[in-house]
């Protein structure tokens, strides 16, 4: 384990309220920061943290209220503020392209990454260091 400083830290709050999930996102450098909200967008992490909130607040109320023991899923509750995207994201990693051979870096092969951004789809080959090791390769955008 590398100590590394976490200069930058974004939360995200999905509405004002006292029991709005709270999602922080930390890093050494803006850069950083930018790459990990990037990956949060691919990997459609912000709907299920959404999904697991309303999914506990659920539970939570039907046990404490209602002293009932669920046994559906309520993900479809809507909560105030907050609506999840009608369709999540494709999930990450899509494995390597057909085609295409993965590059290596010195922490190992590569592994092919795509997703929805801001600006449209993104492709990119990343480092398999662990996510926050300084020494992780920039990605290889395509
Ligand atoms: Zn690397």
């Amino acid at each position: 384990m590398t100590d590394t400083r976490d200069d930058f830290v974004v939360s995200f709050k999905p509405h004002p309220g006292y029991d709005a999930p709270l999602f922080v996102i930390k890093g050494s450098t803006a850069a950083e920061i930018a790459d990990k909200i990037a990956s949060v967008e691919a990997t459609g992490l912000f709907a299920t943290v959404g999904n697991a909130d309303k999914t506990f607040k659920g539970f939570f109320l039907v046990g404490s209220e209602l002293g009932g023991q669920p046994v559906e899923h309520p993900s479809t509750v809507q909560a105030n503020g907050y609506t999840p995207p009608a369709t999540p994201p494709p999930a990450a990693p899509a494995g390597t392209p057909p085609g295409m051979t993965a590059p290596t870096c010195p922490h190992g092969t590569k592994v092919f990454k795509t997703g929805q951004g801001k600006r449209g789809e993104w492709k990119a080959w990343m480092c398999p260091a662990r996510q926050g090791d300084p020494s992780q390769c920039k990605p290889e955008w395509l």
